[in-house]
């Protein structure tokens, strides 16, 4: 059971295999989205903590232990962290139910479902093959190398720190990467805890994975401009991952963006209307909608529209607002006090553009089980796919039903965004559903489900929604650089001035 009857937690930052203050001593406050009080004090760090960080990951990464292990130890370390995971999950999921109002029915599942990533990406260590290339000249013997592609810095955002952390940091272990992670200055105490609980005892040499806490436009910039970071993994919004992006781009880093979505969940009249009913609940109210996946745009075909709004609203309506740490609760806080602002001002935008709200439409007082930050779960019906409700992330139990008539009618509403994280498909026809998944310009298509995420299964955006893939096989190669060896067994000589080329 939570308990928040402690005084304020302070905590210190992991750089280098040791627990620091920021140089500055300078601290930020974390608040109790359900309460609304600070509960912990997290380090603030500025540049000069990004360079120890940077300089121990580079240490780690050049010489020490880690670059002198094989493939098969560090998989073997990676399932001690897993191991450590499951034997730390319960109060890590906690810990996130305070910093971030996150449901603890959710953290159980998260948590629970960490350490496959570690088992997964830990087998995959010593499986990462080059190739001996039959080249197109005589007595030569040809190979490529598969090398990390060595310092990495990670920015993740608020609303799912762990397991965000988690999907980039399972692949970049197991390429031999080493890493530093700047986590959101709203929810850091999660990861500031996997490190005490996890990271410290797996035995993981010291600089292989550092920690600079503090906000994004010091700590964040200060790791994406940085010249010994070679690789970005960014998750956030859009306009961030943008700016980050061009700044990365000034030192030529890699860098892969998980960004934003306006996913459609799309119902034909051939679904099984209670299974779509509960995949659109799903969609947009888990998570009290602050999930990059939200299936925020409803597509209804004309057909079912008014019965399938009904069993909704009917459905949505009976959601229990309340203290994320109670096992029954459905719906919690929003994490942030702009954010809920920003849910609210949304809400005003929809009613202003002439969309019907049939459900919710502003804050959810004390006696609907809501609290400080909650937001009453919304449903806006008559939205037309111009208005800014159905084009802008919205990040929060806010939904937009938009009739479509048939199937190329819903493929156009659906790719009519500049996003194209997820989409959401209701059909019984295997011919319809294989047609929209082919159809859609998303990462992601769901079929009679929604919200699904597996390491097995590649996870990223098309359009605005980002760049690269997590999860998967792939994700290690976005860890992963080539190098072509080539070795002349034969005679040398030729003329000196020209590129030996084959011909
Ligand atoms: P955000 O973009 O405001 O912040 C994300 C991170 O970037 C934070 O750690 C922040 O401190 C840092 N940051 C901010 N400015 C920076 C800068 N100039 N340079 C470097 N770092 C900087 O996002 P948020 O509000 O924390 O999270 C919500 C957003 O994240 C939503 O848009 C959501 O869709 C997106 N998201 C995407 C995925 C995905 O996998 N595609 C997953 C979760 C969340």
């Amino acid at each position: 059971m939570l308990d928040r009857t402690a005084k304020l937690t302070e905590y210190q930052t992991y750089i280098d295999g040791t627990w620091v203050d920021a140089a500055s001593g300078k601290t930020l406050q974390s608040i109790d989205p359900y309460t609304g009080e600070p509960w912990a004090v997290i380090p603030e760090c500025d540049r000069t903590d990004v360079d120890r960080a940077v300089e121990a990951a580079s240490r780690a990464f050049e010489s020490g232990p880690w670059p002198q292990m094989t493939p098969t130890a560090r998989g073997k370390l990676m399932r001690r962290i897993a191991q450590l995971i499951e034997q730390h999950a319960e109060h890590l999921g906690q810990i996130e139910v305070r910093d971030n109002g996150k449901l603890i029915a959710e953290m159980v599942a998260q948590t629970k479902y960490m350490p496959e990533w570690f088992y997964y990406y830990g087998g995959l260590a010593d499986k990462i093959q080059g190739a001996v290339v039959a080249v197109d000249r005589a007595d030569h013997f040809n190979y490529i190398l598969r090398e990390p592609v060595g310092v990495c810095g990670f920015i993740t955002p608020w609303n799912s720190p762990l397991m965000l952390a988690t999907w980039k940091l399972a692949p970049a272990l197991a390429a031999g990467c080493t890493v530093v992670i700047k986590p959101s200055e709203f929810t850091s105490a999660s990861l500031l805890e996997f490190m005490r609980l996890v990271i410290e005892p797996s035995g993981l040499p010291p600089g292989v994975v550092n920690v600079v806490t503090g906000y994004g436009a010091v700590a964040g910039e200060a790791l994406v401009t940085h010249p010994k970071v070679n690789k970005i993994a960014f998750t956030g919004g859009s306009v961030t991952g943008a700016r980050v992006n061009e700044l990365a781009a000034r030192s030529f880093k890699k860098v892969s963006l998980e960004l934003g979505g306006k996913s459609p969940n799309i119902v034909f009249d051939d679904c099984i209307l209670d299974d779509a009913v509960s995949g659109a609940v799903s969609g947009i109210f888990a998570a009290t909608g602050q999930t990059c996946i939200a299936g925020s745009r409803l597509l209804l075909q004309e057909s079912i529209h008014d019965a399938f709004v009904e069993k909704l609203v009917a459905m949505a309506r009976t959601a229990r607002l309340g203290d994320p740490a109670l096992a029954e609760t459905q719906v919690g806080p929003v994490t942030t006090p702009a954010q809920y602002q920003k849910i609210l001002s949304y809400i005003e935008i929809a009613k202003s553009e002439g969309a019907a709200c049939v459900l919710g439409g502003g804050p959810a007082g004390a006696d609907e089980g809501g609290g400080k930050y909650f937001v009453k779960p919304t449903i806006f019906t008559g939205v037309d796919n111009r208005m800014r409700i159905a084009q802008e992330e919205v990040f929060g139990p806010v939904l937009s039903v938009i009739k479509f008539k048939d199937e190329e009618d819903a493929v156009r509403i659906a790719n009519d965004v500049a996003f194209g994280l997820g989409a959401g498909v209701w059909t019984q026809s295997v011919k319809r559903a294989h047609t929209m998944a082919r159809r859609i310009k998303a990462g992601t298509v769901w079929v009679n489900t929604y919200r699904a995420v597996s390491f097995l299964m590649p996870f990223g955006g098309y359009k605005a929604s980002g760049l690269g893939r997590e999860n998967g096989m792939e994700a290690i190669d976005g860890y992963l650089q080539s190098k072509s060896v080539w070795i002349n067994n034969g005679p040398g000589g030729g003329n000196p001035f020209i590129m030996k080329t084959a011909g």
